[in-house]
């Protein structure tokens, strides 16, 4: 299969997984909209805040926790050597437990093609540790994320996750929007990167019109007769301006114009 057929259809599977994420969230959102009204707020972890410590998986008053992993499918590399999958020192590259960095094994890796896997999570197996999202963050794209699953959290008045995150992680949002997906943010961030499109240029400006030409006449629009009597001094209005010659010239142009013409001077 050529480079260009593998990418299409890599495209093709990223578009249908996208919509597949799409769904399940919206699914969940509606569920907990039934639940409460858009002035109520609810407890989520902001992902680009979280350190990925594991306290998510042992300050919950639920077991297993409330919080568990989520895979933001459009944002994975679709890696063949998964470190959110794989352990960092390990044996081998097998999927035996001992190579695994998921303690119970709630990863599902399935081939798709050379050399592109996808990741999904086995919910009810996850514990909320985040070790994998620790290892999703510090050598792949960042698509593993920690979130509060609205299905099962009880909104304890005083979480006892946001007593114990070390990074502030744990923040209030409106329960008819009550996940926070790294995704959605870079896109959003990418829409406002675009650069503005430039105004139109506008009319061109109106040239100046041409400055008049001085008022004179030209010399061969002067057809005097032979014969005519002119006085030296009418002689300037009938030499160019712009030019003037040396003043020691002035008596042979007029010398010269005037046998050219024929006239005798008085
Ligand atoms: S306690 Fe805070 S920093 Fe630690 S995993 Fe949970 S949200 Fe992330
Ligand atoms: S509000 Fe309660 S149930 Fe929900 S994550 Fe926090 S401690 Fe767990
Ligand atoms: S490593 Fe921890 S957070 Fe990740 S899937 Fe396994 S149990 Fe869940």
């Amino acid at each position: 299969m050529s480079d260009d057929a593998k990418m299409d259809r890599r495209h093709f599977l990223r578009s249908g997984l996208r919509a597949v994420c799409g769904v399940a969230v919206a699914g969940t959102v509606g569920a907990l909209a039934a639940r409460g009204g858009s002035d109520d707020l609810v407890w989520q972890i902001d992902p680009d805040r979280c350190v990925a410590c594991g306290n998510c998986a042992t300050a919950c008053v639920l077991t297993p926790s409330a919080v568990k992993v989520v895979h933001e499918v459009p944002m994975c590399g679709f890696c063949d050597l998964c470190f959110g999958y794989f352990a960092e020192q390990r044996p081998g590259d097998t999927e035996t437990a001992e190579n695994l960095r998921c303690p119970t094994d709630a990863i599902v890796r399935n081939f798709i093609e050379e050399p592109y896997y996808e990741y999904l999570i086995d919910e009810p197996k996850c514990i909320g540790c985040a070790i994998c999202v620790e290892g999703c963050r510090q050598y792949g794209n960042g698509s593993l994320s920690m979130q509060v699953r609205h299905d099962r959290c009880v909104n304890c008045n005083e979480c006892a996750i946001a007593v114990h995150c070390p990074a502030d992680a744990f923040v209030r949002v409106p329960s008819d929007d009550p996940y926070i997906l790294r995704s959605e943010r870079l896109e959003e961030e990418e829409e406002e990167t675009v650069e503005p499109r430039r105004p139109s240029p506008g009319p061109e400006p109106a040239r100046p019109a041409p400055a008049p030409e001085p008022d004179h006449i030209a010399p061969d629009e002067f057809a005097p007769s032979a014969g005519d009597e002119i006085h030296p001094e009418e002689l300037d209005e009938f030499i160019e301006p712009e030019a003037p010659p040396a003043a020691s010239d002035d008596a042979e142009d007029a010398d010269d114009l005037l046998d050219m013409l024929g006239v005798d001077l008085l």
